[in-house]
């Protein structure tokens, strides 16, 4: 190391661990520094944007209920769900949790709080902004307040949201979303009648 250099947060956190023939794959305090999140700030910084995207998407989804109808909702999950897990894994770092709630949160997926909080932050947010857990990780429920303020539905991150229902893992929620959407018009419909 240089003269005077400052070991970093990984350096320190590696000497610390007792040396033991297992190492897991993947959860390295290395691997964790380099892990960038550019991906997923970016959205936050564009959750505006993303807002409208999301509802002008979610309309187009809804149009072809028809199509889903004539397919199969089943039939037609695995090849929606390789695409929502691709797109939502890139732009939000998604967990494919089946019940999204990105709306509500910013753009910042609250799956990949180490906590998996749904309601808001723990009490050990560091003083920098970072969470507690993964130190150079920004806690995501501080960039969910920064995305939600610059979001036109903002105020949703006020509302209290059920625990995960963690049945629904691994399931389209864009397909789900759209399915209740079709039913609610469907029985606004017959009421109407
Ligand atoms: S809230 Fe769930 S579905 Fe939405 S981005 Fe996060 S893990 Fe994926």
């Amino acid at each position: 190391m240089a003269d005077g250099a400052q070991p970093t947060q990984a350096t320190l956190v590696k000497q610390a661990q007792p040396k033991t023939a297992y190492n897991p794959a993947d959860v390295s305090p290395q691997r964790r520094v380099q892990r960038r999140y550019s991906v997923r700030l970016w959205s936050v910084r564009h959750s505006r944007g993303l807002e409208w995207f999301y509802a002008r998407f979610a309309d187009v989804f809804l149009l072809l209920h028809p199509l889903w109808k004539a397919v199969g909702y089943q039939r037609a999950e695995a090849p929606v769900k390789f695409v929502e897990k691709r797109v939502k894994g890139l732009l939000f770092d998604c967990r494919m949790c089946g019940q999204c709630i990105l709306s509500s949160t910013g753009m910042s997926c609250p799956m990949n709080c180490p906590k998996q909080l749904r309601n808001g932050p723990c009490g050990g947010v560091r003083a920098n902004g970072n969470c507690e857990v993964e130190p150079d990780m920004p806690c995501v429920w501080v960039k969910a307040w920064e995305g939600s303020r610059r979001m036109r539905e903002g105020d949703a991150i006020l509302n209290i949201q059920k625990p995960v229902d963690q049945s629904l893992r691994e399931t389209s929620a864009w397909l789900r979303v759209t399915a209740q959407a079709a039913a609610e018009g469907e029985q606004a419909k017959a009421e109407a009648a």
